[in-house]
């Protein structure tokens, strides 16, 4: 480095320390070479996050991220995902992403929770193993509460029985063990009364009746929703791309299978996004051919403003994903102070009238759905930091 110009021994000494300052946790090639991805602490200030904690443990192959992002309202509460990610960036990404979404819907519902979340790199297939649910356990324990677990993609409820052995702070637990069970038939209950919301907006009434509906992602949750839309005599249409789930679900209903690439390319009333974040992007927008989107999935747009603001200009409604998928984490939170599975279902009903509040607000001030929901959650919090401040 001596023979450089000092300007470019410089730029050497910076990039140099970068790369050990943000040296990936679990190295994989992608990632040696992904140095222009942000670090893991200004990734974190960007989206205003209080906490990460990485978990590695090779004894059991877990390798773990649990994302805090506030708990001014309580705290945090948010599943566990376990995906076979591509690399260490792209989960990070994701835990970051899906951890901030969690502080809106736990505010915008009215619940005394914080958002968090956590996501395990591997594929729930072949991954999985009570050990690997066990450390994991003990990695939620090491926060003291700060964060609490529950399913998510790729978690059931035997996983977080698992997770229940090393710490008290687990909902989703079985109803044979006093918890709430799976919250996903709660969850595909909100989904289904905030499309009912979306469609009066969109239809002039909340029928679903003869309704085209494509639903994305038949696992638990979109399962479930299918349940509620088949009963209400909509028109179905399923994807996905694990063959046993679709194989089941056209076994037990009438719907119609479409491959997963075209799934944009239907004609449709409503796209109901069930399965990963991100599907609404430029591609999928330029190619969707219908009036409203109401789904489960976590993210649905790729990128906040730039996403929300082109649906709009499309004439589509959209129903927030945070607000609608909300049922479960509701159903999560009647299981942490006393469940009730009533009550868990009234609260969750309330989704039709706040999606209709947020829709009402979109349409009068020219303002997407997306950022008009965000404003509501946000509003929520600030108020009760607020009343906390004067304790
Ligand atoms: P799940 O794992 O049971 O189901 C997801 C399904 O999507 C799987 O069958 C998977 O094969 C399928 N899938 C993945 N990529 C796909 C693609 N490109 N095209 C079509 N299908 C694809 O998960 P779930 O619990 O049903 O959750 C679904 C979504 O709803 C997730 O985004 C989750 O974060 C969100 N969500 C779930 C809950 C809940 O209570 N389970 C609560 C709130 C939000």
């Amino acid at each position: 480095m001596q023979n450089l110009p000092e300007e470019i021994a410089n730029l050497h000494l910076i990039i140099s320390l970068s790369n050990i300052i943000f040296k990936p946790m679990f190295e994989t090639n992608e990632v040696k070479n992904a140095t222009q991805v942000a670090g893991p602490l200004e990734q974190m200030a960007t989206m205003d996050h209080e906490q990460v904690l990485f978990c590695n443990d090779p004894d059991t192959g877990l390798k773990a991220i649990i994302a805090v992002h506030n708990t001014v309202l309580g705290p945090s509460l948010g599943g566990t995902r376990m995906w076979a990610y591509k690399n260490e960036a792209e989960a990070l990404k994701d835990v970051l992403r899906l951890s901030r979404g969690m502080t809106f819907k736990s505010a915008i519902s009215g619940l005394n929770l914080g958002g968090g979340k956590a996501v395990i790199i591997g594929d729930p297939h072949k991954d999985k193993s009570e050990a690997l649910m066990r450390r994991f356990g003990q990695f939620v324990e090491s926060l003291n509460g700060k964060y609490i677990t529950a399913e998510d993609v790729g978690i059931t409820t035997r996983d977080i029985e698992y997770v229940a052995e090393e710490t008290e702070y687990v909902s989703g637990l079985p109803e044979s063990r006093g918890g709430g069970g799976d919250p996903s038939p709660v969850t595909a209950y909100g989904v289904y009364m905030g499309m009912k919301a979306a469609a009066k907006f969109a239809f002039g009434s909340d029928s679903l009746e003869g309704k085209q509906i494509m639903v994305q992602g038949v696992g638990n949750v979109g399962y479930n929703l299918i349940k509620l839309l088949y009963e209400e005599r909509a028109i179905i249409a399923v994807s996905d791309i694990y063959e046993a789930r679709l194989k089941a679900v056209s076994e037990e209903f009438n719907v119609e299978v479409v491959n997963p690439d075209s799934v944009y390319d239907q004609n449709m009333d409503i796209y109901a996004p069930c399965a990963l974040g991100a599907t609404l992007n430029d591609d999928s927008l330029s190619r969707l051919k219908c009036n409203v989107i109401a789904g489960a999935a976590n993210n649905q747009l790729e990128d906040e403003n730039r996403h929300a603001a082109m649906i709009m200009d499309r004439g589509i409604v959209y129903a927030p994903d945070f607000l609608i998928n909300a049922g479960g984490i509701i159903n999560c939170y009647s299981e942490v102070i006393g469940y009730n599975r009533e009550d868990a279902y009234r609260k969750t009903e309330h989704i039709y009238e706040v999606t209709r509040a947020v829709l009402e607000e979109s349409r009068s001030n020219n303002e997407p759905a997306n950022a008009v929901a965000i404003k509501m959650a946000q509003a929520r919090i600030n108020a009760m930091q607020t009343v906390r401040a004067k304790r």
